[in-house]
């Protein structure tokens, strides 16, 4: 079986120990993962040091251009890569097209874009006060070296989310991927490495403590973490005591308030995927759907009809749209939130019953009959199953939406956007989206608040986020 390697100074590195890589459709073995060791990862943020200044003091527009050339670098082994996310995490490969589901090769796809976006953009000095004494100006600098630790449902496109910025401001990177999805990246940081000088961009790999020794390295001046919010909050102790600066982009709990004059036929599609994208394993899904008590059923049948249309199964084989659960620890939380509403009185309007067999397969599952308070509602699932909740008044509906300590996405349906953005004005969440969810753009911020994180990624902001501030302040 084949080991794949990191890349550490623009070299191929071997572990000496590694882990198996699995299949969740199938249980089979894909492939096997070094676990990189302190001497490693020592190695890597010292790559990543060395080739720093280098890199930053080269002029901006040959760092747009090479960073072109890993655009068109992802484009050409889009096929590879996309086979490789399907195996290790599970969604179908799907399509592009407006009628396809959005996998792999969405995800990929979306890889080429967040390139060459960050690419194109660009963070000029800022003259922030001037008179006839004196000329300030605000200028961005990178913060030198990058450390990035990545979640397994958005392997490939989250890693450039927080590679490319990085590397588009001055900054060098070692990422370190989840170990439930670590050979796709692997596989991107080569391809990635053999069209940028060495040591610009570095993996390691292996679990939580590998990830744990790259955040304590002393060479290590910014942390971007993706991931959950117990992780985010050990990251933050961490990057407190070292005085380093932290993006934490944390789970959600994702409300979406359909308002009383919505027509639920109208909207059921953009529900649907607002609440399924990924099996639900998307960090801003839609993962608490309130609706008023007059649209409940409707809004309910047009779902389940959805639900129950949709074929799941292994992702390389066509015409599959929805996949297994990425690993076993999710499976088993999503049954377990499953069984904790059945016991707390809950209806299970379709799915509910994991499959037999080798693969992670959960069926899409609606359940209703919950309130604010039970465990499917308050819990983030981060899975096929989603908690309908009928509601009596608008009010109460935003008091629900804002009563729990997540804050990444929320959003608003209705006809009536003035209304729906009264309401979404009201709605404690780093984005809420009006008649869609999820709908995140390479030019658009995005982030949380409250327990969901702080900072933000893409467009010029997230540019802002790889830098620090500098002021040249000069007497006239
Ligand atoms: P996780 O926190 O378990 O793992 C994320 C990464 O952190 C992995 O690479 C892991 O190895 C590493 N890690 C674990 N312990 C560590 C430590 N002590 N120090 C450093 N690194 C450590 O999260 P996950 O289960 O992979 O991801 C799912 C979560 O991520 C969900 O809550 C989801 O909502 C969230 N998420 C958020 C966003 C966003 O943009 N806000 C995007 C995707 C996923």
């Amino acid at each position: 079986m084949q080991t794949f390697l990191n890349t550490i100074g623009g070299s191929a590195v071997a572990a000496k120990r590694s882990f198996e890589s699995f299949n969740p459709a199938t249980g089979e073995a894909l492939g096997r993962v070094p676990v990189s060791d302190d001497a490693e990862v020592a190695a890597a943020v010292s790559a990543a040091r060395a080739a720093q200044p280098t890199w930053a003091a080269r002029p901006d527009a040959e760092r747009k251009a090479l960073l072109m050339e890993v655009a068109a670098v992802i484009h050409g082994n889009a096929p590879m890569l996309a086979e490789w996310v399907t195996r290790e995490q599970g969604k179908p490969l799907g399509g592009l097209g407006p009628t396809e589901v959005p996998g792999s090769r969405f995800e990929l796809w979306g890889c080429e874009v967040w390139t060459q976006v960050p690419a194109s953009l660009d963070l000029p000095a800022e003259v922030v006060f001037e008179d006839d004494t004196r000329r300030d100006e605000l200028v961005r600098r990178p913060y030198g070296v990058v450390a990035a630790i990545a979640p397994w449902n958005w392997p490939l496109l989250i890693a450039i989310w927080q590679i490319v910025p990085a590397l588009r401001m001055g900054n060098t990177v070692v990422i370190k991927p989840s170990e439930y999805t670590s050979i796709g990246t692997l596989e991107l940081v080569r391809l990635i490495a053999a069209v940028l000088p060495p040591g610009v961009i570095n993996s390691v790999s292996g679990g939580g403590a590998v990830g744990a020794r790259l955040v304590e390295d002393a060479g290590v001046d910014k942390i971007l973490f993706t991931g959950s919010g117990n992780t985010g909050a050990r990251i933050a102790e961490v990057a407190a005591r070292r005085h380093v600066p932290v993006t934490l982009e944390l789970g959600g709990n994702d409300a979406a308030i359909v308002l009383p004059d919505a027509d639920p036929a109208q909207i059921a599609m953009g529900l649907f995927w607002g609440a399924f994208l990924n099996m639900g394993q998307t960090c801003a899904c839609i993962k608490r759907l309130y609706v008023p008590r007059a649209l409940h059923d409707a809004t309910v049948a047009a779902l389940k009809a959805l639900a129950e249309a949709m074929p799941m199964g292994n992702g390389l084989e066509p015409g599959i749209a929805m996949g297994p659960i990425q690993n076993r620890m999710q499976f088993d939380k999503v049954n377990d939130l499953v069984a904790s509403a059945r016991a707390a009185g809950a209806d299970i309007v379709c799915g509910g019953v994991p499959r037999e067999g080798a693969g992670l397969f959960h069926p899409l599952t609606l359940v209703t009959g919950l309130k604010d308070g039970d465990r499917l509602v308050d819990e983030e699932q981060f899975g096929p199953v989603l908690p309908i909740i009928a509601y009596d008044s608008v009010e109460d509906a935003i008091a629900s939406a804002n009563r729990l300590p997540a804050g990444l996405g929320a959003s608003v349906w209705s006809s009536d956007l003035i209304a729906a953005r009264a309401v979404a004005e009201r709605i404690e969440a780093g984005t809420v989206w009006i008649n869609q969810h999820g709908m995140i753009h390479p030019m658009v911020p995005f982030g949380g608040i409250k327990g969901s994180g702080h900072g933000v990624e893409f467009g010029v902001e997230g540019l802002k986020g790889v830098t620090r501030p500098q002021v040249i302040s000069l007497r006239k």
